[in-house]
């Protein structure tokens, strides 16, 4: 027995109820829309305020043909290679031949911020971003959705790519990935900064690998600092005071909730700051307020760890030895600095209690890249 909406086949997950049997590992997914199932005549022309560099551009073509192909492909590409716009050029491919293209995410906030993206440069295609608080439409010429709501689309698209398939909560979870197979009937295209050894061992997959960024300069490599608490928040303090003095914008992530809410509490009182976890409601408003300069100082959980493009923002990790933030996470959140071709570069500091693997793995992984 298997279940056709996320491909369970472990018994222990079936029941019989009275209307036939029902698998409970996927029961919480139900309620698929009406789907259009017709493919549209569509304009899949876009339009880029800038040109891909030769190397980007060299692998736009490579994924295109693969997919064309029907192969799929892992895209490992550093944070702020420019991944998203690597992939216009196989998406309107994809569309030219009446293909359906779907672009799933784990998260929430990123899938708001890539279909606005795709947006932009399809400019006359209907892009529609479906997540939490977003699902009355569900129906498009492009379709933008967290992993969650791919149930909504079985065996829909032709191609579907999975952007950041090693980020909580997608990685390591059966029924979403169960979910995300059946939902597409050809290739699939892994893009991520940080694939895990599941990916990167996968003989099935093409693999491409772009270690630079558009503008050319290094990735930003983390300074670490290793000392108990107190020493940390005298350092960290006077790290802080230094970038806003430059009027620098920094991001400060933190190890959990109530971490944050302290010190938001206590620094609100001397910074012009902000503050989000998974729970703040305004979050979408916060973070555009964020970028457009309302604020000196973020203060996060993890949440903003990926995905996120903020100009000129510096970054610091309260206790990067946390075991809250692995290798991947924290050079996801070292990649926040230093995207914006305008401002290239930036600061990056980690503060811990002991020396840990992950921070040193992340270093490492880094100075390679940047070697390469
Ligand atoms: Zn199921």
């Amino acid at each position: 027995m298997r279940c056709s909406r996320c491909l369970n086949t472990d018994e222990k997950f079936f029941y019989r109820g009275s209307n036939g049997w029902y698998c409970r590992k996927c029961v919480k997914f139900q309620g698929e829309d009406e789907l259009d199932q017709q493919t549209n005549e569509v304009d899949p022309e876009y339009y880029l305020n800038f040109s891909l560099t030769n190397k980007q551009a060299e692998i736009s073509h490579q994924l295109t043909k693969h997919v064309r192909e029907g192969q799929s492909v892992l895209l490992e590409a550093v944070c702020g290679a420019g991944k998203t716009e690597i992939i216009f050029e196989m998406i309107a491919d994809n569309l030219r031949n009446g293909k359906k293209v779907g672009i799933s995410i784990a998260r929430r906030q990123v899938v708001l911020e890539i279909a606005e993206r795709l947006q932009a440069a399809f400019k006359n295609l209907k892009v529609v971003a479906v997540c939490q608080g977003h699902t009355k439409d569900v129906n498009g010429d492009l379709i933008v959705c967290t992993t969650h709501q791919l149930y909504r689309y079985r065996q829909y698209f032709d191609t579907l790519v999975i952007d950041e398939p090693d980020a909580f909560p997608f990685k390591g979870n059966s029924t979403l990935q169960g979910i995300a197979k059946n939902s597409c009937r050809g290739a699939f295209v892994y893009l991520t900064a940080t694939p895990d050894d599941e990916l990167k061992n996968n003989k099935s997959l093409k693999k491409l690998y772009l270690s630079k960024r558009p503008h050319g300069h290094d990735l930003c490599v983390p300074d670490v600092l290793i000392g108990p608490k107190l020493f940390l928040i005298f350092k960290g303090a006077l790290w802080l005071m230094e970038e806003l003095k430059q009027h620098k914008k920094v991001l400060l992530f933190v190890p959990n909730k109530k971490t944050g809410r302290n010190l938001y509490q206590l620094m609100k009182i001397f910074i012009n700051c902000c503050h989000i976890d998974s729970e703040s409601e305004d979050r979408d408003r916060v973070i555009k307020d964020f970028k457009n300069d309302k604020y000196d100082l973020c203060i996060s959980t993890s949440v903003l760890e990926r995905g996120i493009t903020i100009s000129n923002v510096q970054v610091l990790v309260w206790l990067a030895d946390s075991g809250v933030f692995d290798e991947a996470a924290l050079t996801q959140i070292a990649g926040r600095v230093g995207r914006n071709k305008n401002y290239p570069d930036g600061e990056c500091l980690f503060l811990c209690n002991s020396r840990q693997r992950s921070v040193e793995h992340c270093i490492e992984s880094i100075v390679r890249a940047n070697n390469d």
